[in-house]
């Protein structure tokens, strides 16, 4: 902040006028189009001179070199991620009724392209809300609030929330590690009166307990809500596996679409309970069993023991969350998969998904194909999809894609 002194003359008296002005900061004269094309990120080391001071978190105004406005987002001088651009219009006032606005806007944007019960509501940078995830599962939200600058409005997104949908209940996940960077805890708990924290969603005609307090992320993954739909023709009657099931969804998905047996494999004892759970609570308990092991210790057994499976599923976590570690997710997603097609009777199918941000869609392909050449099968493309479309994806922002989702026929 920095005092603008004014003198103004109101009935024909004169007044001295202190005005609170945000910080100025200007950007370096040759910084990438990054910004310039609407990305939102301002790292440190593109940030010239600024006038006045800011507390971290605050709000601040980003000007080019020669003076002309960029936008205003909110700061962090303890993180490399210097400032986050929430609006680009100087007229355009954050408070309260700001966060309102862009949640509303979010949420009539989720009804127009079709999602009504259960979506991500917001989707950080994507839906120019940076470092804020929402996810709606039916009448209650899971928040997080990744960065200093978005847990200063927590507040007021909350009454959003609340003003907009009359929830039955809202609760924060910011146990994440990534919470850290930016000098804040990590803690759960209720942003509303106290609720049962164990729910049921529906989707696609089936239904799924969703633990908001101890499940993985926010309890579920709203993602591949689309994907799970485009395994339907290649499951029918098959014998299916499916690794890393977490909550059992798509296993739950594949006996809806008519497999004869299913398999589901997750490294989680919790995450195997609840999907034994979904399939009692959906009546598939005969058609789908799951198993908690070490997906990788067994694949590579049962590679060994024969068996084989019309149609096999694989949805790991992610592998990498740092630049330095690519070749080695790389060389996992190649193995996993490697052995995924050695698992797929010929003509079977393979469903292979990637959630790991730094592994672009091109690299990800390219290591199928290296993994087909491997294990000397040829692969013809059913589906190449991506994340379902509540999570946006901004073209002038590349990291707002990052799932990929392949089906091919292992020949
Ligand atoms: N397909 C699921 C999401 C899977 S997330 C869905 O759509 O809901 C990835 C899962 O992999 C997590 O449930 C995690 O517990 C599991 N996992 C991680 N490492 C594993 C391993 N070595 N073996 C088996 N499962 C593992």
């Amino acid at each position: 902040m920095y005092t603008v002194t004014l003198l103004a003359a109101i009935n024909c008296k004169l007044y001295v006028v202190h005005y609170l002005c945000p910080m100025k900061c200007f950007l370096r004269k040759n910084i990438a189009d990054r910004v310039a094309l609407g990305h939102p990120w301002i790292f440190g080391n593109e940030l010239g001179e600024s006038q006045g001071t800011a507390e971290p978190g605050d709000i601040v105004e980003v000007y080019s070199s020669n003076g002309s406005f960029v936008g205003k987002g909110y700061y962090n001088p303890s993180s490399q991620i210097r400032i986050r651009l929430l609006t680009r219009d100087k007229n355009e006032a954050i408070d309260d009724q700001f966060f309102f606005n862009r949640i509303n806007e979010a949420w009539e944007y989720r009804k127009q392209i079709g999602y009504v019960e259960n979506c991500r509501l917001i989707f950080g940078e994507a839906d120019q809300l940076p470092a804020l995830i929402i996810d709606k599962f039916n009448d209650y939200f899971v928040i997080q609030t990744l960065a200093l600058g978005i847990e200063k409005w927590k507040g007021a997104i909350v009454a959003a929330i609340q003003k907009i949908f009359s929830p039955k209940g809202i609760y924060e996940r910011n146990d994440v590690p990534v919470r850290t960077l930016e000098g804040m805890q990590q803690i759960k708990g209720f942003l509303s009166e106290p609720f049962d924290t164990n729910i049921i969603l529906n989707e696609n005609g089936l239904k799924f307990h969703v633990d908001i307090e101890n499940g993985q992320k926010t309890g579920y993954f709203l993602d591949q809500q689309d994907n799970r739909r485009a395994i339907q023709h290649i499951v029918k009657g098959a014998d299916v596996l499916e690794v890393f099931c977490y909550t059992g969804t798509f296993s739950l998905h594949a006996a809806q679409y008519g497999a004869k047996s299913v398999l589901g494999l997750d490294i989680s004892e919790n995450a195997v309970a609840t999907a034994r759970r979904n399939a009692t609570l959906n009546g598939y308990d005969e058609i789908c069993k799951f198993e908690a092991v070490n997906a990788f210790d067994v694949l590579k057994q049962w590679v060994k023991d024969g068996r084989r499976y019309d149609t096999v599923i694989l949805d790991p976590p992610a592998f990498t969350k740092s630049r330095e570690h690519i070749d080695k997710a790389v060389t996992g997603y190649k193995e996993v998969n490697l052995r995924g097609m050695k698992l797929t009777k010929p003509g079977g199918f393979l469903v292979t998904a990637s959630c790991t941000n730094l592994v672009p869609p091109d690299l990800f392909l390219q290591t199928i194909a290296a993994a087909a050449k491997d294990a000397k099968r040829t692969l013809r493309q059913v589906e190449w999809r991506t994340q379902a479309s509540d999570h946006p994806i901004l073209w002038n922002i590349p990291s707002t894609q990052y799932l990929k989702f392949l089906i091919v026929q292992v020949l």
